[in-house]
């Protein structure tokens, strides 16, 4: 017998459920899609394109929409002779900068063997090889920048709109399609980018439980075979999605873990428990993702927390930690922070909802203090911290753990 053996039950085609597919159609966006559709309308007509941004937050379909139209626009230029068009897309995430942003465009247009380092160059001198790049394009060149809003500073965005106008490019026709998931970013360019860049702003609102019904609707369709879903699923997914932000990546991802658990467990349809299920490992994995992403100091303080949970010392004041966070730090041959800077660190764990906190009163005289304990399973906690665990060595609290799995994630 084989020991890998093809799944029949659940999926027809899982991949539709991933990050990277492009559905052919995107669904109750009509009205973004016909102001975006107009914006683009020049470079059929072999005009200078229109500078387009788009926002709204993440998940609600601006990269998609960009893919679907931009396919459109690409394949509808090819049937006019005098359009040559070419289309740069851009993520900017990791890209902090005007300079990397700049030497990654003159790359993009260069040939492999032809490639600059994207360090070293003076700013302008990379302007000027992005100009000569562009200027020998010759037709008309939309750039995309998606997830704009990891530049940090603004030249790029002032100097690419306004390279025809200050005499950089006489053949080549630029247009500019800016992508932010942060509102604050529109509102933070200064004026002069702001009136070239978001010529024509394109606001994306949040979708609601019932755009997200059908929008997993059509993505369930190619995803599942027949008769697999239970009606409450996509219902339930949907109204996660509308409670949480209104994103559909949120959504689908749900659905995919719900399939997921259901194809694992070998049942043949996927439930509304299945959904649950899938909400709780997702949402685990979320936090233990924040745990992972705080500081060291975080990491220190709250391995003191939890080893003093396990004790069951817990709810505990700050003052009470912090004899045991000193020698962690020690440990992890770290300068423990001052009390005040510590208690930063509590709160900043109960803002993200890993640690609770009681306001309690001091008795007859009248003054309050905070008590902390963790409002996560200690385990997940536990695997979490594996690296700061390390660090500092094992601690007696936790040696008696047995289902802790400490070398599970480092
Ligand atoms: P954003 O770029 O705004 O963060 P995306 O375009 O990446 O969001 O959309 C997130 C996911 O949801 C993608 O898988 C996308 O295909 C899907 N999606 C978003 N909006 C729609 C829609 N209107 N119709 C179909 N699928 C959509
Ligand atoms: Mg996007």
């Amino acid at each position: 017998m084989a020991l890998f053996e093809r799944d029949y039950d659940i999926y027809r085609e899982r991949d539709a459920l991933r990050e990277d597919y492009q559905p052919d159609e995107l669904v109750g966006r009509d009205e973004e899609l016909r102001t975006y559709k107009a914006a683009l309308q020049p470079v059929i007509n072999g005009e200078q394109p229109n500078n387009v941004f788009l926002y709204g937050k993440t998940g609600v379909g601006k990269t998609a929409a960009t893919r679907y139209l931009l396919g459109h626009l690409r394949e509808d230029a090819a049937k006019y002779d005098d359009i040559s068009l070419s289309i740069q897309f851009l993520n900017c995430d990791g890209l902090t900068s005007s300079y990397q942003v700049a030497t990654h465009l003159v790359n993009e247009f260069r040939s492999e063997h032809d490639q600059i380092s994207t360090t070293g160059y003076p700013l302008a001198t990379v302007y000027d090889m992005l100009w000569e790049e562009l200027d020998d394009y010759g037709g008309t060149v939309l750039i995309v920048l998606d997830e704009i809003d990891n530049i940090e500073d603004d030249s790029i965005l002032y100097q690419l709109p306004r390279a025809r106008a200050n005499g950089k490019l006489d053949d080549t026709q630029v247009g500019i399609i800016g992508i932010s998931n942060d509102f604050s970013f529109r509102d933070d360019l200064s004026p002069k980018v702001k009136s070239s860049l978001c010529e024509n702003e394109i606001h994306f609102p949040a979708y609601d439980a019932e755009d997200l019904k059908a929008i997993l609707r059509q993505r369930a369709d190619v995803a599942f075979y027949e008769d697999v879903l239970e009606p409450g699923v996509i219902p339930l997914c949907a109204a996660y999605g509308a409670k949480d932000a209104g994103d559909a990546r949120q959504s689908i991802d749900l659905l995919m873990k719900a399939g997921d658990i259901a194809r694992d467990a070998e049942s043949e349809t996927i439930t509304e428990d299945h959904v649950e299920e899938g909400r709780t490992a997702l949402e685990r994995g979320r936090i233990e993702e924040g745990i992972r992403g705080l500081t060291e100091h975080g990491h220190l303080v709250l391995y003191s927390l939890v080893t003093n949970e396990i004790e069951g010392e817990t709810p505990i004041r700050s003052r009470d930690i912090r004899p045991r966070y000193t020698r962690f730090a020690r440990l992890a041959e770290r300068d423990p922070l001052v009390p005040r800077r510590m208690r930063d660190h509590l709160s900043e764990l109960t803002m993200l909802g890993i640690v609770s906190v009681t306001e309690r009163n001091e008795g007859r005289r009248g003054g309050t203090y905070r008590e902390y304990e963790l409002d996560l399973p200690v385990e997940q906690v536990l695997s979490a911290l594996s690296e700061t665990v390390q660090l500092v060595g094992v601690h007696e609290s936790v040696v008696d753990m047995a289902d802790v799995d400490l070398a599970a994630s480092s």
